[in-house]
């Protein structure tokens, strides 16, 4: 197949988040199961200058409109290290060379002018896909970003592109939390007329809603989990579109991520001070973590049990459950290492826990991709107790990393982690711990539970054997998505 992924993010051109994971990682493991991938992004200057990537401009640059405006856009192609994966890049200065990908790094806030960014971005997806004959059987673009890209193909791309008029549309949704949505004013920034500002299509509560744009034209839905795909379709998940979730529910695919073993696998990574698998996790694993605790200047202790956290720091990850269940934590004989940034309550909340416990907490404000390694190879648990996980990546980081992740079971948690039960350690498929209810008790429990386990290493073990030998390749979700992609094909057939 001739496959086009749009993304507002990719690795390892540029990442925020989950988001550029998946669509860096679903490209190449497409690509080698021997499918034709173009990937189109943003060009972040700044981001490429400082990775030292090599790219090519194409072509003669355009114009494209944005309201009454018109935008220059020159696009340039680059390749994706180690794969066949064509990367086209849309370089658009005026929005792109910025600091951040969202949000000014120093303010936090989000650019003022984000609508304009990525409908311009879209726009220009689109007409990249036309100039340079991409004649894609699939189009498959991700979150609220990209959502425009699913009308403008329909209602315009179709008509303007005949080799584009039997394409399939795929929209995958990594977030029901970001929507994309903007004051009804912007509607004319879209190319599109008023007749499409209509609760049926892209309004939601008089806003221009980018995220509901993707979902209402696409010709399959996908996110993330499979329990995800069934939560958002419920108020508690749906962020206000769970009724347009509902009406397409039979559209609606849960493809569970994989993990990209070239980024990340304990054989094989480059940032660990020493490697190690299955059979010799118990040297390896030991290396790494004495590494961690004097890079951290944390007491040498092969024995304490290290529990870890690398996450942005907002409410959706349960900041409250551990800031809830912290004291009870810290009674014991543990560490603990915080990796992140976000949201200022609970970087202070972290920066506190440390400054009160100096010998058993660290934290790490900031982003660190080496560090978030070491920390992953180098600590015993890793603490995950999200509100609410879309997919989740980290927790599968940790059980390929023989660190039995502690989570709530909602999303791709509850799909991942097999919860350490009598019968779950008796048949060795226990890979981590797992509690339902959003409570810091319920967290608690499992987390004392855990350490009991940890005590007994024979056992323990068992549990991070059990989390390395799960095959978390992209292989498994790739051909999920391949087989979404023939089921939309299909349709557009007939
Ligand atoms: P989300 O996409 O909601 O942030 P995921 O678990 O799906 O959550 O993916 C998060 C990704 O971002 C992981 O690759 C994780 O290691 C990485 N990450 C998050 N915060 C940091 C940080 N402060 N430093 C390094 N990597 C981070």
């Amino acid at each position: 197949m001739r496959i086009v992924q749009i993304s507002s993010e990719a690795v390892p051109f540029a990442k925020t988040g989950g988001l550029a994971d998946v669509a860096g990682a679903l490209s190449k493991a497409l690509a080698e199961q021997g499918h034709e991938v173009t990937l189109i992004l943003p060009l972040y200057s700044r981001f490429l200058a400082k990775n030292g990537f090599e790219i090519q401009p194409v072509g003669d640059g355009f114009e494209i409109p944005l309201g009454n405006h018109r935008v220059w856009i020159q696009l340039k192609r680059a390749q994706m290290p180690g794969s066949s994966v064509n990367v086209v890049f849309v370089d658009c200065p005026e929005f792109f060379d910025r600091g951040g990908l969202y949000q000014d790094p120093v303010t936090k806030a989000d650019y003022a002018d984000n609508a304009e960014r990525f409908m311009t971005f879209c726009r220009a997806a689109l007409e990249a896909v036309a100039r340079l004959q991409l004649k894609p059987d699939v189009i498959h673009a991700h979150d609220w970003q990209t959502g425009l890209v699913m009308v403008l193909l329909e209602a315009q791309f179709r008509d303007w592109v005949p080799n584009l008029r039997r394409t399939a549309a795929i929209f995958t949704l990594h977030n029901m939390a970001f929507q994309g949505a903007y004051p009804a004013e912007m509607m004319p920034l879209t190319g599109l007329g008023w007749e499409y500002f209509t609760w049926t299509r892209m309004e939601c509560w008089n806003r221009v809603n980018l995220l509901k744009t993707g979902i209402i034209f696409a010709d399959q839905l996908s996110t993330v989990s499979p329990t995800y795909s069934r939560e958002i379709q419920s108020p508690e998940f749906g962020h206000g579109l769970d009724g347009v979730l509902q009406d397409r529910s039979a559209d609606l695919t849960g493809i569970l991520n994989g993990i990209d073993p070239h980024e990340w696998s304990p054989t094989n990574d480059p940032h660990l001070p020493a490697r190690y698998d299955f059979d010799s996790i118990g040297t390896g694993k030991a290396t790494c973590k004495r590494t961690l605790q004097e890079q951290l200047n944390l007491p040498v202790r092969g024995e304490v049990p290290l529990l870890s956290m690398v996450s942005r720091m907002t409410w959706q990850k349960g900041f409250d459950l551990i800031g809830a269940c912290a004291g009870r934590l810290l009674e014991r004989d543990v560490q603990l290492v915080f990796l992140g940034n976000g949201q200022p309550e609970y970087e202070d909340l972290c920066r506190h826990l440390a400054s009160a416990y100096p010998d058993k907490v660290r934290t790490i404000i900031g982003y660190d991709e080496a560090l978030s390694h070491r920390i992953e190879a180098g600590s015993d648990m890793f603490l995950m107790p999200s509100k609410f996980e879309p997919c989740g990546l980290n927790q599968m980081y940790s059980m390929a990393y023989g660190t039995p992740p502690i989570v709530r079971a909602t999303g791709g948690l509850a799909d991942s982690v097999v919860s350490a039960t009598q019968e779950t350690l008796h048949a060795g498929t226990a890979t981590g711990f797992v509690f339902h209810e959003h409570h810091p008790d319920r967290l608690w429990e499992q987390l004392d539970w855990a350490l009991r386990l940890f005590a007994d290493q024979l056992t323990w073990r068992g549990i991070q054997r059990a989390g390395m030998s799960r095959d978390w390749s992209w292989n498994r979700s790739a051909r999920e998505y391949i087989a979404l992609y023939e089921k939309a094909l299909s349709r557009r057939a007939t």
